[in-house]
């Protein structure tokens, strides 16, 4: 046992604590090394305790969700990595027009939107099928096409680095396309409140059906993946002469960007640039994260030479 191990198990013999446990076992693109210590955490105190514990002793931690959104590296994860599973979900307030809902970050997605639309509630169907859990969304701003879930945040509970629980306004969260402030400020999402209007079900679950839909036509929904690695990129002059078919979006699919540059189907060991949506890198079986980092590389300059642009991860690494 390392010292670190130790002194978490000593502090806390209660939790269900995990050594060297490989997050490739719970990573939506199956890779990544072991982590140091692995907890799962179900209430919210244990969560807060913990966390004072870390940061009074400097101990590097990390919280994830579903872990569909990062990247871990193959090497051995030092510190402690937290998965909250929190999925408490309630109504805090009914008006005529709209209620305000509130749940824990370690909310499924799928569960949270199903349970809005038996609620009677509309406006988070089009995010029924992004993986994961409630604070990976708040944390990147989960879009869908155009639709970005901060528009229907009312406002979110953190634990900020002072280990005091605070509610943060929609206005104050930072967000924008692909962004929140929680991405740099280090607190942690605990909970999120949604102002919804009243809607009829039947047209919400015509909603999913569609998008379910396109998912499954536009997306390669069998494979492990991290969905999009890349961010659309903000369109430019050069970008609209080439490309007049988005003369008028503020941005280009990364991903038309790569099938232009004729890099579908690429590979680097067992990682692939996926054919069905070039934005997409799968997992073949037994890749690993330093093949799926040489191939993003690779990616990134094929298409800085051919279009003059950066492309940025949507992914976040863990190493
Ligand atoms: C097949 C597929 C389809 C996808 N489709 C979409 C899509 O349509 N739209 C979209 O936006 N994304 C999509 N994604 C990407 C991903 O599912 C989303 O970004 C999702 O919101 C990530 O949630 P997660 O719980 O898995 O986050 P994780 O991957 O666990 O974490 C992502 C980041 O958030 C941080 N984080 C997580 N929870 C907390 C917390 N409570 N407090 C502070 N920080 C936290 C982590 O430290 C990490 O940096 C897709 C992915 C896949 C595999």
């Amino acid at each position: 046992m390392t010292k670190l191990q130790e002194k978490i198990k000593s502090h806390f013999p209660h939790l269900n604590l995990q050594f060297d446990f490989m997050l490739s076992k719970i990573t939506y693109f199956k890779v990544g090394g072991p982590a140091e210590v692995f907890v799962e955490l179900k209430e919210e105190q244990e969560l807060i305790d913990l966390l004072s514990f870390c940061r009074e002793n400097k101990i590097k931690h990390l919280i994830i969700g579903g872990a569909s959104n990062v990247i871990v590296a193959d090497d051995a994860i030092k510190g402690i990595v937290i998965k909250y599973i929190n999925s408490d979900i309630s109504k805090v307030i009914e008006d005529d027009n709209f209620s305000i809902i509130e749940a824990n970050s370690g909310i499924k997605m799928p569960i949270l939107v199903s349970t809005t639309v038996k609620w009677g509630l509309t406006g988070l169907e089009l995010f029924l099928g992004v993986p994961g859990m409630l604070g990976g969304a708040i944390y990147n701003n989960a879009h869908y096409l155009s639709d970005l879930i901060s528009e229907h945040v009312y406002s979110v509970k953190v634990l900020d680095c002072d280990g005091k629980v605070i509610w943060v306004s929609a206005e104050n969260c930072g967000f924008r396309y692909d962004h929140s402030r929680f991405q740099n400020s280090g607190e942690i999402i605990m909970a999120a409140r949604f102002k919804l209007k009243h809607g009829d079900p039947a047209e919400s679950q015509e909603l999913i059906k569609k998008a379910t839909e396109y998912r499954a036509k536009t997306q390669p929904l069998g494979m492990p993946s991290s969905g999009c690695i890349f961010q659309n990129v903000p369109n430019n002059d050069q970008l609209k002469k080439q490309f007049p078919q988005f003369v008028e979006k503020e941005f280009v699919p990364s991903g038309f960007l790569i099938d232009q540059a004729g890099l579908k189907n690429s590979k680097q060991g067992n990682i692939e640039v996926s054919d069905k949506h070039a934005a997409f890198m799968v997992n073949l079986g037994g890749g690993t994260t330093n093949d799926l980092r040489k191939l993003i590389h690779k990616v990134k300059d094929k298409v800085k030479e051919k279009f003059g642009v950066e492309l940025k991860e949507e992914v976040f690494y863990i190493e």
